[in-house]
């Protein structure tokens, strides 16, 4: 069984020198279409933030309990391990060296089963920021825009407090998120979870959610004497998010901080930082708390999130960040052809049953008819989705499915012809065989 050892992080973002950056298709499509996965629900648990704040370190302990919970499906258990095991997981490490910026991707995907009985596949994804230089600005304002567009929950990793910067890297988003929700399909993002490390004021707000959610009140609160860009801009962040949410963590201890050769052996934690671990993990990742990603409204499949991740990068690949309008263009592009690669599964689906490889051949006229048919389902398919860009942009998708759907009718009848001359060939030889008799 596929275990922490055997897993990695996948870099699925490759950072270039020119501050460009291009996606690894390749890794996303072994982890994203193949067939285990491909049409479940996907849960994608990212964590953003300044480098070298414990991002990877934290996920580390989310891998212990997926696997745990997932993999083993040994539920409410001791799940932190041993006191004298290392820590494994996306690579984290003391020092204050570069890292590359990019995101990734956990080499083994969890599948969950929600309590209503439906299956969800659920990602983790790290992200590695520079935050060290000027030129490299474009490059994490990249990482964080796209890790926030693809995951449902978005753990924001900020240290020592929520400061007015922080919430100012929001801003793209609230951009988007207002024109998004013009386009009423419901709010566009799910939950973003403030995660304050190195908490020092437990005595002001105690660690944990309860003592998160007042900070973050505090933070997000609207006073009149506030400049109305600080009074709008959080006001939009509240409209964007269907959960806003904050949890204080204390800290880690000093070995874990400062010891070059710390290795991440639990006894080396401090019992008040392994206290809040346990009620911050099973937060986000016990299965009644999963939160789908959704966007126009629609749960997105995990070939979905393979559709939006290039049609991002096709926007978010110049040399400067793209205007929220054209991150919502690509949304809805991406929006409309996976509702396209839905119709076409349907017609496909229905087709196959009539005329698949190992279907006998049938009369040419019965053929044109199921084609029909099912050219009506998988264009009815298309047409109640609920999607963005407006009546005209998917009226230009709909014109391109029923080209492709008719391109696909022409294989089937290829097939279906060959079939017959098979047929006639098989007819033949028993007439000769019987001749020969
Ligand atoms: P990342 O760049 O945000 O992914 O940071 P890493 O996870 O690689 O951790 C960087 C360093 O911070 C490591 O030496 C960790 O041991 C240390 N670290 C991890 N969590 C915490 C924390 O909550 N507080 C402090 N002060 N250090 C931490
Ligand atoms: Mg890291």
């Amino acid at each position: 069984m596929a275990d922490i050892k055997s897993g990695r992080g996948i870099q699925v973002l490759i950072p270039s020198t020119d501050h460009t950056f291009t996606l690894n298709e390749e890794a996303l499509e072994k982890l994203l279409l193949n067939d285990e996965v491909k049409d479940l629900p996907v849960v994608v648990i990212s964590v953003a933030g300044a480098f070298r704040k414990g991002k990877s370190f934290l996920l580390s302990f989310f891998l212990r309990y997926l696997y745990q919970t997932y993999n083993l499906k040994v539920a409410g258990g001791e799940w932190m391990g041993s006191p004298d095991e290392p820590l494994q997981g996306f690579s984290w490490r003391g020092g204050s060296e570069r890292h590359t910026t990019g995101l990734l991707l956990w080499s083994h995907p969890f599948i969950a089963t929600l309590e209503n009985g439906d299956k969800v596949v659920i990602y983790l994804m790290d992200t590695q920021g520079t935050f060290d230089s000027e030129s490299t600005v474009k490059d994490n304002a990249t990482v964080f825009a796209l890790s926030t567009m693809l995951s449902s929950v978005q753990i924001y990793n900020v240290s020592q407090q929520i400061e007015e910067d922080d919430l100012q890297h929001l801003q793209l988003f609230t951009d988007y998120g207002r024109l998004a929700l013009e386009s009423n399909t419901g709010k566009p993002f799910q939950r973003l979870q403030f995660l304050v490390r190195d908490w020092s004021y437990p005595y002001d707000h105690p660690y944990g959610a309860e003592g998160g959610q007042r900070l973050l009140e505090k933070q997000l609160s609207i006073r009149e004497n506030q400049h109305p860009e600080l009074q709008s801009l959080r006001r939009h962040i509240i409209s964007c998010f269907e959960e806003l949410r904050c949890f204080l963590m204390p800290h880690p201890g000093i070995k874990v901080a400062t010891d070059p050769s710390f290795k991440g052996k639990l006894s080396d934690i401090s019992d008040e930082f392994k206290q809040c671990l346990k009620e911050f993990v099973p937060m986000l990742t016990a299965p009644e708390n999963l939160i789908v990603k959704k966007i126009a409204g629609h749960s997105v499949k995990a070939r979905d999130l393979l559709i939006y991740m290039k049609s991002y990068m096709n926007v978010f690949s110049g040399s400067t960040l793209p205007e929220p309008k054209t991150i919502l263009e690509a949304t809805a592009e991406a929006n409309n052809l996976s509702a396209v690669a839905e119709a076409k599964d349907v017609y496909e689906t229905l087709m196959e049953e009539v005329a698949g490889g190992a279907k006998p051949y049938v009369q040419p006229a019965l053929l044109q008819q199921e084609h029909r048919r099912a050219r009506d389902k998988a264009l009815h398919a298309f047409n109640s989705k609920k999607k963005m860009g407006g009546d005209e942009f998917s009226a230009s998708h709909s014109q391109k499915l029923i080209k492709e759907l008719d391109e696909q009718f022409e294989q089937y009848r290829l097939r279906n012809d060959d079939k017959n001359v098979l047929r006639r060939l098989g007819t033949a030889l028993v007439l000769a065989a019987g001749a020969l008799a």
